[in-house]
């Protein structure tokens, strides 16, 4: 059987020095807020490329403090796309914002933005934020995002919980935002053994703000001077997080072949790959093909001990929990297309060269079987 992912193969690349690193944990008595945090969140900021990391609970609760240290709040508009995970938008009605979905370009799966111009025209009031999504491990456009907000004085808070160490011309997603949100959910490209997440800022007032939020709001201890929560990234994460990051580049790099490795044997079928603009790095959190026979294939592939899966089958506006109560600001086709034709292949930086030779050419096969019939 080949699976699409693995968080235990990642933790057994490593095993002696994540083993090691938990044990030395365990037996040092303090397992919050301490020096392993400390020492990760120096690491993760210089390997980003900030001033400041802060490390929270999760990629969702990332998001969360990140908006509310922009004072985004009540009733506030806060504009993302509704191809992603629902994280995202959890996060935004979390702090009490109102969400609305821009539609995504058709072929990096980003959001838009022309799209966003529109959107913010048509919302007729003021937007606080923009959270576009580096959705697959593309970074999306964030030169145009970035010229929309600032001419519309909008903070932009970067979803990067699938994008650690993608980059547009050498510079890492995380940075181009007011703040950058990452997850470290242990299938994550930087994946703990439980739950995690940091913000990045290069703005030491919303770092500190996120500092204060994620314990109870509290500038001094026991004073709460914001509404605050709890929301930590405890030491056993953090230190398994700083073996692992010593690893990412690695990792990506390994990402990488095997992108290649499909887009040579996938290119010549009529089927839509992954694309990289020119400049961008992407980091292949997932490889994203589609087709017309997505259900068709994925059966195929399964039928053949392939297990793949659908990042996202249900667009965030059609769930249960959101339709019919969304704002209207423009038409998601595009999200809805994608949404049907879209299947991830297997990647995880483990899998063997003769895995990925399988699962390609098993697609080959398939794609000759479905001309014939
Ligand atoms: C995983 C993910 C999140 C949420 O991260 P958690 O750590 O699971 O809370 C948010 N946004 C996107 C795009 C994600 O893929």
């Amino acid at each position: 059987m080949i699976v699409p992912t693995s968080p235990k193969a990642g933790y057994l690349a490593y095993k002696r020095q994540i083993d090691a690193a938990v044990a030395g944990v365990l037996d040092s008595g303090w397992y919050l807020l301490g020096d392993e945090l400390r020492r990760f969140e120096v690491d993760f900021a210089h390997y980003i490329g900030v001033g400041h990391a802060v490390g929270v609970a999760s990629g969702t609760d990332a998001i969360e403090l990140a908006l509310r240290a922009c004072g985004v709040g009540a009733g506030d508009l806060v504009l993302t796309v509704s191809h992603t995970a629902v994280a995202t938008v959890a996060a935004i009605e979390r702090c009490g914002a109102v969400p609305g979905f821009v539609d995504i370009d058709p072929v990096t799966y980003n959001m838009d933005p022309n799209r966003l111009e529109a959107a913010i025209h048509k919302a007729g009031r003021p937007v606080k934020a923009v959270v576009p999504v580096h959705l697959y491990g593309l970074p999306a456009d964030m030169k145009a995002i970035g010229s929309i907000a600032r001419e519309h004085g909008i903070y932009v808070i970067e979803d990067c919980a699938q994008a650690h160490g993608a980059a547009i011309d050498g510079r890492r997603v995380g940075t181009f935002g007011h703040v950058g949100a990452f997850s470290f959910y242990p299938t994550k490209n930087l994946g703990a053994l439980g739950d995690g997440g940091c913000v990045v800022s290069d703005d030491p007032a919303l770092a500190d703000r996120v500092r204060s939020l994620r314990e109870y709001g509290w500038q001094q201890r026991h004073v709460s001077t914001v509404p605050g929560v709890n929301s930590r990234l405890d030491e056993l994460q953090a230190a398994i997080l700083g073996v692992k990051l010593k690893h990412l580049d690695d990792e990506t790099g390994r990402r990488q072949e095997i992108a290649a490795a499909y887009d040579a044997t996938l290119g010549a079928l009529d089927m839509k790959l992954a694309m990289t603009p020119g400049g961008y790095m992407h980091v292949y959190h997932q490889y994203v093909i589609r087709t017309d026979q997505r259900d068709e294939l994925k059966r195929y592939l399964s039928d053949h001990d392939i297990a793949t899966l659908i990042h996202y089958p249900v667009p965030v506006h059609r769930q249960p929990a959101y339709a019919g109560r969304l704002l209207d600001i423009g038409s998601l086709e595009q999200t809805q297309q994608a949404a049907d034709q879209i299947l991830s292949l297997p990647m995880y930086p483990q899998l063997t060269n003769s895995q990925v030779a399988q699962v390609a050419e098993r697609i080959v096969a398939w794609s000759r079987r479905s001309d014939v019939s």
